[in-house]
């Protein structure tokens, strides 16, 4: 009998829980699938940056489980329902008696996986579940009542504390199969991806995990001080891989314990990046708890009472970046042309859209989700409700950053800013941080489509109003 993993948001073979339980016994064949939904992924708002890293992705991991004697069927398939059909059609055909798969926790993903676990146990096939999306597993980071955090620093102690206690080495690669996979019936016909490489995210296990060691080599040691500065290279840039699963959060942690230890003058800069990583379990914990942040419904549900604005003219610019507000326009400019943004500038472009416009935090979630390369559920769901003040552990409402002055703080030459707007790179030092008073002659560029003062009351004062949040 043969054994099926099945690859989701997954893409490695190093360190994978559910590839190397299937592949435990060197004599048992396993099959590797992959269900391609490109409808699904649209109906998801992902972009077309993360599609083709994906699809780009594919085709390494079919050239590195060739290796390993295990074949990678993919397939492209219209919805979950379609997955499901699919799936039951393959363990049969292929004979196999167990299927094996790391879990995922949106709504639906989950929904799927119940009804497919149910189809297939009444067949007679094993179905094998694992966790695997964030370095300690959902559901096991809970209060002292058994309760899920809803703020981050007791859950970050509570995870520390356990992480300690574990082993939380990644797994190595699985051992090869004794023999090569036998033919695969003709009825079956598989697909290879056509998308074409992208030169700014290429893809890669290997490539990923070389970029996490340079990362953890040359520049966690300055991350602290560095991080914070959209002009610098202070950001490991690994997201990407993370969302997709190229990479895991253990390989990073332990990547950078490592450097921890040879470098332990560094100890603090480092410790300021796992920090991060553990913001990342903290939203993938928030979203498997609170099934309805998948939903579009705000954490805090009294915020879903606050008259947003809808699409328009002033959502419209800000996705043009076209505010008139420099370091907004700049930061949209590089989400646009790289399919990535620097942390500090995605809170400020969240904050200004959802503060000074006052325009619904989701649609600049889904905005973000088409357009960035590493879109990923949990933590853009989480930054941008955190950044309109209806999250958990959200910026409170009154503490409205000012773009102008993050932009003097951050980016103090404007060297990020003439990066991105060059019709406005003359401007000296000090000026061009702020708005244009009157439209310069000959130069396309707008005046500020919202004045920052008076946006920023009028904000606080709708949060205000609303019952409970008084005061
Ligand atoms: C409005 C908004 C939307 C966001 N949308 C996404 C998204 O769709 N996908 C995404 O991966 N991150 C998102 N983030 C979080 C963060 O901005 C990115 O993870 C980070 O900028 C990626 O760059 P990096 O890999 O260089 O991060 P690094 O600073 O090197 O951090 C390492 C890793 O930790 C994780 N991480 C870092 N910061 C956060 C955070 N605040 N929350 C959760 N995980 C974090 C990421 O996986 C990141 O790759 C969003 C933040 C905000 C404020």
């Amino acid at each position: 009998m043969t054994r099926l993993h099945w690859f989701r948001n997954d893409l490695r073979i190093h360190d994978n829980p559910a590839l190397y339980a299937a592949c435990e016994d060197p004599t048992k064949p396993v099959a590797a699938i992959y269900l391609r939904a490109p409808e699904q992924w649209r109906a998801h708002d992902w972009s077309e940056r993360k599609c083709r890293l994906l699809d780009q992705q594919l085709l390494d991991l079919k050239s590195s489980l060739a290796g390993l004697n295990i074949p990678l069927l993919i397939f492209t398939v219209t919805d979950f329902d379609a997955q499901r059909n699919l799936l039951l059609t393959l363990c049969r055909e292929l004979h196999a008696d167990s299927l094996f798969f790391n879990e995922e926790y949106a709504v639906n993903e989950r929904r799927r996986d119940q009804l497919l676990t149910q189809a297939l146990q009444s067949t007679g096939v094993n179905v094998r579940r694992f966790r695997d999306q964030s370095i300690l597993p959902v559901g096991s980071v809970l209060t002292n009542d058994d309760k899920p955090y809803s703020v981050f620093s007791p859950f970050k102690r509570n995870w520390q504390a356990q992480a300690q206690k574990l082993d939380l080495r990644p797994l190595p690669k699985p051992v090869a199969r004794q023999q090569s996979w036998q033919e695969i019936p003709a009825s079956l016909k598989t697909d290879v991806p056509k998308a074409q490489a992208d030169p700014l995210w290429p893809a890669g296990e290997s490539r990923a995990l070389d970029r996490l060691a340079s990362f953890c080599d040359e520049r966690v040691m300055r991350y602290h001080s560095d991080r914070d500065y959209p002009a610098t290279d202070g950001t490991s840039a690994l997201s990407p891989y993370l969302a997709l699963g190229i990479l895991s959060g253990r390989q990073c942690l332990a990547m950078a314990l490592q450097a921890m230890s040879e470098t332990p003058s560094a100890s603090h800069e480092t410790s300021t990046w796992i920090n991060e990583l553990i913001w990342r379990d903290f939203y993938i914990h928030i979203l498997y708890h609170n099934p309805s942040v998948s939903r579009h419904k705000a954490y805090r549900p009294e915020t879903d009472q606050l008259q947003w604005r809808g699409e328009g003219p002033l959502f419209n610019a800000w996705c043009e970046a076209r505010t008139g507000i420099p370091i907004v326009d700049a930061a949209m400019r590089q989400l646009l042309k790289t399919g990535w943004m620097h942390n500090r500038l995605r809170m400020v472009a969240a904050m200004f859209l959802t503060k000074n416009l006052f325009v619904d935090w989701r649609l600049g979630e889904r905005f973000f989700m088409q357009h960035l390369v590493d879109g990923y559920l949990p933590a853009n769901n989480g930054g941008w409700q955190w950044s309109a003040s209806t999250g958990t552990d959200a910026a409170p409402y009154f503490r409205v950053f000012n773009p102008v002055s993050q932009s003097q703080k951050f980016d103090p030459m404007a060297k990020f800013i003439r990066q991105w707007m060059p019709e406005i790179s003359r401007r000296d030092d000090k000026s061009i941080h702020q708005p244009l008073s009157t439209p310069l002659p000959g130069i396309d560029y707008p005046t500020a489509i919202v004045d920052l003062k008076t946006s920023r009351k009028e904000a606080i004062e709708n949060f205000k109003a609303l019952s409970g949040q008084a005061g």
